[in-house]
């Protein structure tokens, strides 16, 4: 009876701060005057849903080889799990495991074709995509040019997943772009995290322990929030997580030190922004799929409040643990200052 009440109060106020013309007015102000509040509307309309379309799981599901990752997640959860619940965040790990390992390349200059190495390949500059790149939702084009051999090569960074499908290399960019679209094609709730300072990684809602759970196909992490901020040593401001229910300030989860001045929006209009974001991806839900996520929302702030974290576990990393980002050049994550020194 209390919970019905309780439940109708909640929907209630869902819907009467979505006729808010007020709020309303604060966001198209907000839109106008804060470069910040752009860059999120901007990209909630790429990432939230573009990731949701069941032509291209189908693809992923005929690309990757299934049996072998079948294979492998029943031989660890026959041995260690017997909760039906937890036999998605074997497949998760074991898809993390075949993604690496198996199947994606990272790149930290493309190999010259004629001599087979990547050793003598000079960035000469950025160009813009041509009419062969552009079908394929291509950002720019890094071009090479080889002292060896002085042959010039291209790489262009495609957006559209289904074409890394194919060319099966890139950065993180390239590699949290095809696995949030894998984790979807398996039916996995999962979002893409978006870190200001020029990272991106994914989340998977784990039914078994009852929280999003960050998950960085790159490092093939999974559960280990901290390797940035402790780990890598790098300076963050804001962490973002996009999917088709909701926008959400993350950073808490994140930013464990170094934290970088937020100072880009004021902390009320980000919320605002998030809120209002995720109440229309929300619209259309039934009034049972609004109070559930409602819950699920409530759920992730308390994991963030000072009191939490003694009840739950802490998670912090283990001595043993190396330091410093793993995909990429040394050179390379030396620069972006990546390398936990
Ligand atoms: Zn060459």
């Amino acid at each position: 009876m209390f919970l019905k009440r309780y439940k109708d109060i909640i929907i209630a106020k869902f819907q009467s701060t979505r006729e808010n013309n007020r709020e309303v007015n604060r966001i198209n102000n907000l839109l106008r005057t804060n470069q910040f509040a752009k860059e999120i509307v901007g990209n909630s309309r790429r990432l939230c849903h573009v990731y949701d379309n069941s032509e291209w799981h189908s693809i992923v599901l005929e690309t990757l080889d299934l049996d072998l990752i079948y294979q492998n997640v029943d031989k660890t959860f026959k041995n260690r799990g017997d909760n039906d619940d937890e036999y998605s965040d074997y497949l998760v790990k074991e898809l993390l495991r075949y993604f690496k390992r198996d199947f994606f390349k990272w790149c930290n200059k493309p190999e010259c074709k004629r001599c087979g190495t990547d050793e003598f390949q000079n960035l000469t500059g950025i160009q813009r995509a041509n009419n062969e790149e552009s079908k394929f939702d291509c950002g720019s084009v890094e071009v090479y040019r080889c002292s060896h051999c002085n042959q010039e090569w291209r790489y262009p960074r495609y957006n559209d997943p289904i074409k890394l499908l194919e060319t099966r290399t890139g950065r993180c960019g390239e590699w949290c772009n095809l696995f949030t679209l894998i984790l979807k094609s398996f039916g996995l709730k999962a979002r893409y995290v978006s870190n200001k300072e020029d990272h991106v990684w994914c989340e998977y809602y784990s039914p078994h322990l009852k929280r999003w759970v960050h998950v960085d196909s790159c490092e093939q992490s999974f559960d280990q929030p901290y390797i940035y901020s402790k780990n890598w040593n790098k300076s963050m401001s804001y962490c973002i997580a996009y999917d088709k229910d909701g926008v959400t300030d993350v950073s808490k989860r994140y930013i464990l030190q170094n934290q970088l001045p937020r100072n880009l929006i004021d902390e009320n209009d980000l919320q605002l922004v998030c809120s209002f974001l995720t109440r229309e991806l929300r619209k259309n839900l039934d009034r049972d799929d609004i109070y559930k996520l409602w819950c699920r929302d409530e759920q992730e702030r308390l994991e963030w409040t000072p009191q939490a974290t003694h009840k739950t576990e802490t998670i912090t990393p283990a001595d043993n643990e190396h330091k410093g980002r793993i995909s990429g050049s040394a050179e390379w994550k030396a620069q972006r200052r990546e390398d936990g020194s």
